[in-house]
């Protein structure tokens, strides 16, 4: 895991980070709150950051009040370093939102404890934040974690350029199953489509149950007539899909709509643009992908 230390003194820095490397953390240091609150906002963000109090410029308090109100950043812990005794600099600390501290000079065996229970700590943090966003089903991602990244992925575009796609699915007459077989096939239907597009999906992609038996996928940078194409080869996967029932066999088909950030300059414009796609290629006889805008219809099963 990754460590971020903040302290002005070249002393302490050599100290700490000679200390937390015998727990084969990874440790970047700042010796400054300006380039700390940099390298907390950077691509790799650090699992806990220790925290220098007496600071020229910028205090320790104040980094701390700036991480806690960055929501990107809040999450990450944060242990004060001090070499003050003075209570009423603790409780301050702790109130600002620090989860420990640890005064100077460091005792051996105790700065890297400390450290060692706030990972421990973070790490189950991560889980549950996690799980919040994996569908318990499918465990595909769900609708939360869809519109976390598609807001990431937009404000990306608006910064960078580049663009994004997105295909949405629904299986045909999904209810006609679950009525016909009940639920626990209705379930298995619905899994067996999740592992078709998690097959189908590069690493970069997302693919999310995005209700019932909807389900999207966000393709980053992939121009639109790639999606199509990866919809194309989900929808003839889909086909495929055989489950047992007593002695029946149940099959399924789904529909496509698929869009892309060029037609569509914010997440709502893009689910929506996919959604009607997606309602012309059932309205046109289902199990069938349509792209959104040109309308053209890329197959018909
Ligand atoms: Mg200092």
């Amino acid at each position: 895991m990754k460590v971020l230390l903040i302290d002005d003194s070249p002393d302490a820095l050599a100290i700490a980070k000679a200390r937390l490397r015998k727990d084969d953390l990874d440790v970047i240091c700042a010796d400054n709150g300006r380039s700390g609150l940099e390298i907390a906002a950077g691509d790799e963000k650090p699992d806990l950051i220790l925290l220098d109090v007496d600071m020229p410029e910028m205090s320790g308090f104040d980094v701390c009040k700036k991480l806690k109100e960055d929501a990107d950043l809040q999450m990450i812990p944060v242990i004060f370093l001090t070499g003050s005794t003075d209570i009423d600099d603790k409780v301050k600390g702790l109130d600002l939102g620090a989860v420990d501290y640890v005064t100077k000079p460091f005792d051996a065996f105790e700065l890297r404890a400390r450290v060692r229970a706030a990972l421990r700590t973070k790490r189950l943090q991560d889980l549950l934040v996690e799980h919040a966003r994996i569908d318990p089903l499918t465990g595909l991602w769900n609708r939360r974690a869809l519109t976390d990244r598609l807001g990431q992925e937009f404000a990306n575009i608006r910064r960078n350029g580049g663009s994004v796609a997105f295909v949405m699915a629904d299986i045909d007459h999904f209810k006609r199953v679950n009525d016909t077989y009940g639920h626990r096939i209705g379930d298995e239907v619905i899994i067996r489509v999740a592992e078709v597009l998690i097959e189908q999906c590069r690493q970069s992609d997302l693919p999310v149950r995005y209700g019932g038996e909807e389900f999207s996928v966000l393709l980053p940078d992939e121009p639109l007539e790639s999606a199509v194409a990866m919809a194309e080869r989900c929808r003839k996967e889909i086909e495929k899909i055989c489950v047992n029932f007593a002695d029946q066999e149940v099959r399924v088909t789904a529909s496509f709509g698929v869009s892309d950030s060029s037609g569509a300059n914010s997440p709502e414009a893009l689910i929506e643009s996919a959604d009607a796609a997606l309602y012309q290629a059932k309205n046109s006889g289902r199990n069938r992908v349509v792209a959104a805008g040109a309308g053209v219809e890329q197959s018909a099963g």
